[in-house]
């Protein structure tokens, strides 16, 4: 079994029914099950997105900045983990949350010796404001804090059950890829998390899983046995 895992969870798993924003009912579940995937005593930081409130570029239209609008994509991130801690202290679990960008009155600003040391002592680091800079995605910060925290895998939770051969929504001839490495994933451009996301797991060796988050049991199951997903290596 692995030793400390980085999850990364994207904001729409914060959000319900397609509608956008941050819903309970999805919150009390995901904390649930991060919570049952903590008891097998592995060690737990989580990269949380902001898309179900922010999505940068996309939302801004041409009426704000990209590196404006990129900003408030990571202050989004931050209401997510706020909203997650909560939900994870609930669930009788100690957390700390990390921001990227300080905002000290709310949580401590990242340090990386800290956030280990929590990790050592069974707490759940959440780490919030992506990468602290514009022009970046969450993926790409999850890649970082990995490998900042020596993690031994990362897990990316999607809608989906891993990685396919295309897209399954649009060919049904798509088929599931159990496993594949950093190059042929890059190769064949398949689109399941940012090119400099995997890049920088490939230069620092940290496998990669991507797995359904909707099945119950699967974030346990992917810490415990790895038997879900695909697996990129
Ligand atoms: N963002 C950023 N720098 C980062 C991480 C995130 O500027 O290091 C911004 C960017 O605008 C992005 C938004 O925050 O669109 C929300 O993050 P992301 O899209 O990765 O969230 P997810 O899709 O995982 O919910």
């Amino acid at each position: 079994m692995p030793k400390r895992i980085l999850l990364k969870l994207s904001g729409e798993a914060l959000q319900s029914q397609g509608l956008r924003g941050v819903a309970p009912q999805s919150l009390r579940h995901i904390a649930g099950e991060i919570a049952s995937a903590h008891e097998t005593g592995v060690e737990l930081a989580i990269v949380v997105g902001g898309g179900n409130i922010w999505r940068g570029a996309k939302d801004a239209e041409d009426l704000i900045s990209r590196v404006m609008s990129d900003n408030m994509g990571m202050l989004a991130t931050i209401f997510n983990a706020l909203a997650l801690q909560a939900a994870l202290e609930s669930a009788g679990k100690a957390t700390r949350v990390q921001t990227a960008m300080p905002i000290i009155t709310l949580a401590e600003p990242y340090i990386r010796r800290k956030a280990v040391r929590h990790l050592e002592k069974g707490r759940i680091v959440i780490f919030a404001g992506g990468t602290g800079n514009p022009y970046f995605t969450t993926d790409t910060a999850a890649a970082l804090r990995a490998s900042e925290i020596e993690a031994d895998e990362i897990l990316k939770a999607t809608q989906v059950d891993g990685v396919y051969t295309d897209d399954p929504q649009k060919n049904p001839a798509a088929r599931l890829i159990r496993t594949i490495s950093y190059r042929d994933a890059l190769d064949r451009g398949l689109k399941f998390m940012d090119t400099s996301a995997l890049a920088l797991c490939l230069e620092n060796q940290i496998p990669i899983r991507v797995f359904n988050l909707h099945k119950k049991g699967n974030i346990r199951k992917a810490v415990r046995s790895g038997g879900v997903g695909t697996l990129i290596s």
